[in-house]
């Protein structure tokens, strides 16, 4: 799960970010609303967590213009502004929740949670995939319901791979999906992590094709 949190005061970022990755999250940060609305038109999220009050551009402006563009990427307005017009205009802008500074981190990790599940829910919660189950909310893999142990990075790679049957993805592109735009990422690591994934799942229902000089295709299961 990849999260982008849009935020200029920078002690706060910075804890919001760590807390993030404490839970296994990816996560992109912006601190102003110009680069938000760049990121959001280009890179791919499964929730944003945005303040209001930013330099360049507004946050009810991002989340506008989000919307206009029909993206329905669950979102969480963050805000000093506690006055109940805010909180209407977000809402009504299209925020899925909302939540005041100051705020407990434990309140927003669960709402994090709540909105993941809700956005999920609005696709598919599992994918099917041959004998693979894989449950894209709780990130637990099974064959033949027999549940598998993998490693964050490996399921992260693997739910991509899934979302992706019959197109070819290039070592980049699995990257991006796993990591921050910070972290450092290697061609090597996510070889490691697709090896380990060959090992463990089942051949007849994992056919991963290497396509020489460009990356990897899953077919679709037999
Ligand atoms: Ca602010």
């Amino acid at each position: 799960m990849k999260l982008l949190l849009v935020e200029d005061d920078q002690p706060l970022a910075t804890a919001l970010q760590q807390a993030f990755v404490r839970e296994n999250y990816a996560v992109d940060v912006a601190d102003n609303g110009a680069s938000a609305d760049q990121l959001l038109s280009t890179e791919t999220y499964d929730l944003l967590v945005l303040d209001l009050g930013l330099p360049q551009m507004d946050g009810q402006d991002v989340l506008r213009k989000l919307r206009a563009r029909g993206d329905r990427l669950p979102v969480i307005i963050l805000t000093a502004r506690s006055g109940l017009d805010h909180k209407i205009v977000g809402l009504d802008l299209g925020a899925d929740d909302y939540m005041t500074k100051p705020f407990e981190l434990s309140e927003l990790l669960a709402r994090v949670r709540a909105n993941l599940r809700r956005g999920a829910n609005q696709t598919k919660p599992t994918i099917d995939h041959g004998r693979i189950k894989y449950d894209t909310v709780a990130k637990r893999v099974y064959v033949d319901d027999q549940e598998l142990s993998l490693r964050a990075k490996e399921l992260g790679v693997l739910e991509t791979l899934l979302r992706s049957v019959g197109r070819v993805l290039s070592k980049q592109q699995l990257a991006q999906h796993l990591y921050s735009f910070d972290d450092n990422s290697s061609d090597n690591a996510i070889e490691i992590y697709i090896h380990r994934l060959r090992k463990q799942l089942p051949k007849d229902s994992f056919h991963l094709r290497t396509v020489r000089g460009i990356g990897y295709l899953l077919e679709p299961p037999e």
